[in-house]
């Protein structure tokens, strides 16, 4: 291992520490983005983690931004701002495997399958944050009908524009540090928005709704009001993380094995 590895990994560990002290991770959640750095420097050095860096600060900043108007929908979501060591895998395992494969068996796949986990979780990230601000209530996409502001599953104009230009972000960062053709870079931009519409329809359909007993408010987390609440849609293991992680799984995949056809 040479200096600069040591340098890049010092780097994360000071990065991973003050995310936690800014209540951006949780303790678990610092831990994993350690282990998740380490992996994406084996591969990508530290372009990688400028990449890595893009999705998590321009979230991060969307979500503390908001923060006034989300803390009613730290009601409805499983979780707040701070993400866990779940979220943190969610968002960046691929791109962490991604980093292990170009280390040991170096190919372009890698880049493409680094780029399009990370214009996914940002175009998803980006699209929920922005979709917020509409002041319409987006539409779900079961019914057509409107329901309530940060439902998984809804949609609204601005979100879908806000996840385009979270994949666009994405894309265009790491074509310019990885140089990138321009083929790869509409790969990106276009699989990254992909999995953004992956993750709708399965929050739709699959991630776990569940209705509060004494308040009736509809909620992604199984306790509410103190009380065990009732599932009333899709599968009790199936949760916004577990979403996250399938959707951009399918847009990788999708994106390689498209990429392999040309
Ligand atoms: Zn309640």
């Amino acid at each position: 291992m040479n200096a600069d590895y040591i340098g890049v990994l010092a780097f994360i560990v000071i990065g991973a520490v003050l995310a936690w002290k800014s209540k951006m991770l949780s303790p678990s959640g610092a831990v994993m983005a350690v282990l998740v750095g380490s992996c994406l420097t084996l591969g990508f050095g530290i372009k990688g983690i400028i990449v890595m860096g893009t999705f998590f600060v321009s979230s991060s900043l969307l979500s503390k931004w908001n923060g006034k108007k989300k803390s009613s929908l730290v009601e409805i979501h499983e979780k707040g701002s701070v993400r866990d060591w779940a979220q943190v895998l969610a968002n960046g395992g691929i791109a962490a495997a991604a980093g292990l494969s170009v280390f040991f068996w170096p190919t372009p796949l890698s880049f493409l399958a680094l780029g399009i986990s990370l214009a996914s979780a940002n175009s998803d990230t980006w699209a929920s944050e922005l979709g917020t601000l509409s002041k319409r209530p987006p539409i779900s996409i079961r019914n057509f009908k409107r329901v309530a502001t940060g439902t998984s599953g809804a949609i609204s104009l601005g979100g879908t524009l806000a996840g385009f230009l979270g994949s666009l972000l994405i894309a265009v960062v790491s074509t310019l540090l990885f140089q990138l053709s321009l083929e790869l870079f509409f790969f990106i931009l276009f699989f990254g928005f992909f999995g953004m519409l992956i993750d709708t329809i399965l929050g739709a359909y699959l991630q776990a709704e569940y209705i509060c007993r004494k308040c009736g408010l509809h909620i992604e987390k199984p306790i509410h009001c103190h009380e065990e609440a009732v599932l009333c849609k899709g599968s009790s293991w199936i949760r916004n993380d577990t979403v996250n992680f399938i959707s951009s799984l399918s847009a990788v995949l999708l994106g390689l094995f498209f990429f392999n056809g040309f």
